[in-house]
């Protein structure tokens, strides 16, 4: 790979990192966030890491040599399920002091556009909680942003069969819109057999043909989302201070 073209921070060499945020070639990070935890009996637990990792790596290939992906954080809070052995979880503090270690730490290497692409629902609440914070602290252009977010209530009703709803239901937990992206994707992570052998029958109605319909989807408008940040079109504002 020539190193102008590297998509991952971490395959650069200290050297090639410098030139290339030095020339100014470099416009924005992103940082994905998601989870290592039980997805039902048929997906592999690092679903949402995966499926979010993926998405990255597609929007910053459209936006080459613009944007790396920094693939640092893969784990996030996932207590609520932890009865199924073999998740692996942070407690809501650690996560958050994680993700703003990250966050300076590109900063610090030079990017004032950030991206946190989050991958699990369970990250949602505590980032949203202290996102003002953040900004008032880094005065950068970063955001924190769930990959399904692009998608509305429209694309749901055309797409998946299951009837899940936006945003209310998705991603919906191992069910037909995950294990659809995973079918398109990396249908490795799926166990067929265990797929159509449990209680549950909606994540049965997924199809490889949905989930690349609906990356699709996501990646054209997050590549959208990405390139208005850059331009400047799209900025997290600094929260107001107290008179
Ligand atoms: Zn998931």
């Amino acid at each position: 790979m020539n190193p102008q073209e590297e998509i991952y921070l971490h395959k650069l060499t200290r050297r090639e990192f410098r030139q290339r945020m030095q020339s100014g070639q470099l416009q924005a990070c992103i940082l994905p966030v998601a989870a290592v935890e039980q997805h039902l009996e048929h997906l592999a637990m690092e679903h949402d890491w995966r499926s979010v990792n993926e998405v990255a790596r597609r929007v910053a290939q459209r936006l080459r040599p613009r944007v790396l992906v920094a693939q640092a954080l893969m784990v996030g809070v996932s207590e609520h399920h932890m009865v199924h052995p073999g998740t692996l979880s942070l407690r809501p503090g650690t996560f958050l002091a994680v993700v703003w270690d990250l966050v300076d730490s590109l900063i610090r290497a030079g990017f004032s556009n950030i991206l946190v692409l989050n991958g699990h629902g369970g990250n949602i609440a505590p980032a949203r909680a202290v996102w003002d914070q953040l900004l008032r602290q880094t005065w950068r252009n970063v955001h924190f942003l769930s990959y399904w977010d692009v998608l509305t209530q429209d694309d749901a009703r055309e797409l998946l069969r299951s009837g899940h709803r936006l945003p209310e239901d998705l991603p919906g937990h191992a069910q037909e819109f995950e294990t659809a992206i995973a079918l398109a994707a990396f249908p490795e992570n799926v166990r067929q057999e265990a797929l159509t052998d449990q209680k549950d029958p909606t994540p049965a109605l997924a199809s490889p043909q949905t989930g690349q319909e609906l990356l699709q989807r996501i990646v054209d408008r997050l590549t959208e989302y990405v390139k208005q940040m850059i331009s400047g079109d799209r900025v997290a504002p600094v929260p107001p201070y107290h008179p």
